[in-house]
């Protein structure tokens, strides 16, 4: 219920209550006493100064700001994913676990989810940056997958930090056969979370399904415990958490399968491996990329245009005619 209409019924209740009170007093005073109540024009006044409040342009410089810079995170996010620049993405990386970790803690989380299942959505007027960072997420998986992990989710971001980091002699890569079934366990999780949502109410169970809370820094013992476990993990199994456990990546997993703009394959990618060892999130199985799993994070898709890595190229090269001799 948007804010003009809970004004609205408060108005309208005063006015009710006022007529009811005012016939009690009538019947209790004489006919000179005339109670004051509202008159139409009075009313359409309220509502339309009520309007005016909860329009955009009555916004604070503060919340104006806080836009701004919101639209320009984003918009370097978008940069960053049409250039495929390295750089860049790092320095997005590191840019939103500032701007969406520490300084804002808004990452999309299960409770949005809650929210979105429920129709409990904020108004337009107080919640400009939450519809903003979810119909980016929205909209930018169903054009070209789940861009929101790739470049804009705090946690992701840092988990890819890690791994550019972290010494590759200390990774362990899970078993194919493993990781197969286990990408499947974050789905389980979503269904029981959103079960467990909708039976109980409870809503905070969020913090124990999504550490995301981590960049607020107020946890319980318990939570900063299974935060210490789940980082030292990650610290030996690339992106952990993301692949096998993570609600919102499960859901946009689900989203994903609407993607328009999908990563094209060359017929040499039937054989060749070099994508499929490349990629981080365990997305390439052989020539086929699971839509679900990707998240857009450009490294396959650089091999794919280098004409001196990508075989496609070298066989196209090695397979023209040639120069006949001067
Ligand atoms: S899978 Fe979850 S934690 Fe990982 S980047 Fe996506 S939303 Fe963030
Ligand atoms: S290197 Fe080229 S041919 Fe090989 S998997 Fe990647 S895109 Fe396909
Ligand atoms: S390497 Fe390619 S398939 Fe793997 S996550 Fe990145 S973009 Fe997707």
């Amino acid at each position: 219920m948007t804010v003009s209409r809970v004004l609205v019924s408060l108005v309208w209740l005063i006015v009710i209550g006022a007529g009811v009170l005012s016939q009690d007093a009538v019947a209790q005073s004489g006919p000179g006493d005339q109670p004051a109540t509202l008159s139409l024009d009075e009313l359409t006044a309220l509502m339309e100064e009520d309007e005016a409040q909860d329009s955009i342009t009555s916004m604070t410089p503060d919340e104006l700001l806080d836009i701004a810079g919101l639209v320009l995170v984003l918009g370097i996010a978008l940069v960053s994913f049409v250039t495929q620049q390295v750089w860049l993405k790092y320095g997005v990386f590191i840019l939103v676990i500032g701007y969406f970790g520490f300084a804002k803690s808004s990452l999309v989380s299960i409770v949005n989810i809650f929210a979105i299942l429920e129709g409990n959505l904020p108004t337009f007027r107080h919640g400009v940056p939450w519809y903003l960072l979810i119909g980016f997420t929205v909209v930018s998986t169903i054009l070209w997958g789940r861009l929101y992990c790739g470049r804009l989710c705090a946690f992701g971001a840092l988990t890819q930090l890690m791994d550019r980091i972290v010494p590759a002699r200390w990774r362990i890569e899970p078993p194919t056969w493993f990781d197969r079934r286990a990408i499947y366990l974050k789905y389980v999780i979503l269904v029981a979370v959103l079960v467990y949502y909708f039976t109980s109410g409870d809503f905070l169970i969020y913090r124990y399904v999504e550490p995301f809370w981590m960049f607020t820094l107020n946890g319980t013992m318990v939570m900063w415990t299974l935060l210490t476990v789940l980082l030292l993990a990650t610290v030996f199994v690339r992106n952990l958490y993301c692949r096998y456990f993570c609600s919102v990546g499960a859901a946009l997993g689900i989203l994903s399968q609407l993607t328009v703009f999908r990563i094209k394959r060359w017929r040499e990618c039937n054989t060749c491996k070099i994508c499929e060892h490349a990629c981080e999130w365990g997305a390439i199985d052989g020539p086929r990329i699971s839509v679900a799993e990707c998240v857009r994070c450009d490294d396959c898709e650089r091999i794919y245009d280098d004409q001196e890595k990508c075989v496609h190229w070298i066989v196209l090269r090695k397979s023209a005619p040639r120069e006949p001799a001067v």
